[in-house]
């Protein structure tokens, strides 16, 4: 049974009231918000398999959701993990037990010391011979795995990001499947230290954690062969663009566009509808209060962020439509297109959550004093928010990056060099 279905014969909200009403959250402290979320996120899953819920089904569920769901970095960063850095074997491994929960994932890739600068990450996975293994270390404090959502306390299992060392040189980052937790009384695997990171502005929800690995030993098979291989021996062999590997980062800030989206579309609605209901100041005596509305300066604040929830909403659709078809290439070992997804993505990430983060505060201060409230909803828009400013690429980095692929795109074009694959200055070859 779809989820609108559900929904419309209200079998959802009457049924699991108490789990899904947001009424009781502002009030709960940390841990109970996240058990509560942890709850919900269960109780999602179970319907999502009893009634067979397709992908645009689960999307839905999570905006009526709020994307409160603890465990969501299980299903936005893990399994679309698996699905792009494994082969078909690992994928045929790992995908059964992840999508039926006998598993519980995160993706770790930050670290205490380097967020942005992903080649400064400390983290290795040295091949040993011997063994036929990987060793997986942090030597320092500031190498410690450091804001994996899902890590302090839900996962079992992570893909870790790390440097592959053969005797003694880099290959570059890649993905590796290390187990975090026994499946028996989920206490953390030998040679593993791992927690929360603490309270958060917000999004407390989420277990933000932190890892550190003493010298892990993992099967050689749990590295994420996908783009590279390791063979017995220690043989490397690249097998894509090792961009390739940054492929679920892309896919989460094209979900970022959407998610930052919605939240302009929860606190336009909210502003609007406040605004609408509250009447303030009496413009001809004898008459009713005005509604806030109908200010000039009121409708300024709002109408632009109705506007923009529009035309974002066109423009999160069309960014996944053309993530879906570059990944589809990609597939094909096609990856031509790949560094125009880049630019595209990031540069839509980074402006589009700056301008919602700018208009979801107007809408916030639309709403006057009540606006001040978490039980307004558009308080707690305006820190969800912040998050995405930062999450998968802080925006200055961001636009650096979308910056650097244009201007070397633009060089090219003018110099009448043709660059391999679609790119978004092209047109000034035809200008020229
Ligand atoms: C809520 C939340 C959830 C997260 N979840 C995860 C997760 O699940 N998994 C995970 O691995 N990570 C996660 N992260 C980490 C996140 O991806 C990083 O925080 C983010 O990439 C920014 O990196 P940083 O913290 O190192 O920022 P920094 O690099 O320390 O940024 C600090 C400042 O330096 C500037 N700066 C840095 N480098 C440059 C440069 N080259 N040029 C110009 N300016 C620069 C930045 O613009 C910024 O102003 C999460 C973070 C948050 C806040």
């Amino acid at each position: 049974m779809k989820v609108e279905v559900i929904l419309q014969e209200q079998l959802f909200f009457t049924k699991y009231v108490d789990l899904f009403s947001f009424k009781k959250r502002p009030f709960l402290s940390k841990s109970e918000t996240y058990e509560a979320s942890v709850a919900k996120s269960v109780k999602v899953f179970e319907l999502m398999r009893e009634h067979n819920w397709s992908e645009a089904d689960m999307d839905l569920i999570s905006k009526i959701l709020n994307y409160d769901f603890a465990l969501s970095l299980h299903h936005t960063m893990f399994i679309p993990g698996i699905e792009r850095l494994g082969t078909d074997e690992q994928k045929a491994k790992w995908l059964p037990l992840a999508q039926s929960y006998q598993i519980v994932g995160t993706y770790a890739q930050t670290e205490l010391g380097h967020g942005t600068n992903l080649l400064g990450l400390e983290t290795t996975a040295t091949y040993d011979r011997d063994s036929d293994e990987f060793v997986l270390n942090t030597p320092r404090l500031s190498s410690m795995k450091w804001w994996p959502g899902g890590l302090g306390k839900s996962s079992t299992h992570a893909i870790i990001l790390a440097h592959l060392v053969i005797d003694g040189e880099k290959y570059g980052m890649h993905g590796f499947m290390v187990q975090l937790r026994s499946l028996e009384d989920h206490m953390p695997m030998p040679g593993l230290k791992m927690g929360d990171i603490g309270p958060k502005l917000g999004a407390n929800n989420v277990d933000n954690g932190f890892l550190i690995l003493n010298k892990v030993r993992i099967p050689r098979d749990n590295m994420l062969m996908r783009n590279a291989r390791v063979t017995r021996g220690g043989k490397f062999q690249q097998l894509s663009t090792s961009k390739a590997n940054y492929a679920t980062m892309v896919l989460v800030r094209v979900k970022i566009i959407g998610w930052s989206t919605d939240t302009l579309r929860q606190a336009s609605c909210v502003a609007v509808r406040y605004s609408a209901t509250r009447r303030q100041t009496t413009l001809k005596p004898g008459t009713p209060e005005q509604q806030v509305l109908d200010f000039q300066t009121q409708q300024f604040k709002v109408t632009p962020s109705v506007a923009a929830a529009y035309a974002c909403s066109f423009l999160a659709q069309s960014m996944l439509t053309l993530y879906k078809r570059v990944f589809a290439e990609i597939v094909k070992g096609n990856n031509s297109n790949l560094a125009e997804l880049h630019a595209q993505s990031a540069g839509l990430k980074a402006f589009l959550t700056d301008m919602a983060t700018g208009m979801v505060e107007v809408c916030r201060r639309s709403c006057g004093g009540h606006g001040y409230l978490v039980s307004s909803g558009v308080a707690e828009n305006m820190v969800g928010s912040l998050a995405m400013v930062t999450v998968e690429g802080e925006n200055t980095v961001l636009y650096l990056q979308t910056a650097r692929l244009h201007v070397k795109n633009m060089l090219g074009s003018l110099a009448m060099v043709t660059v391999e694959g679609e790119n978004t200055v092209l047109y000034l070859q035809t200008a020229l």
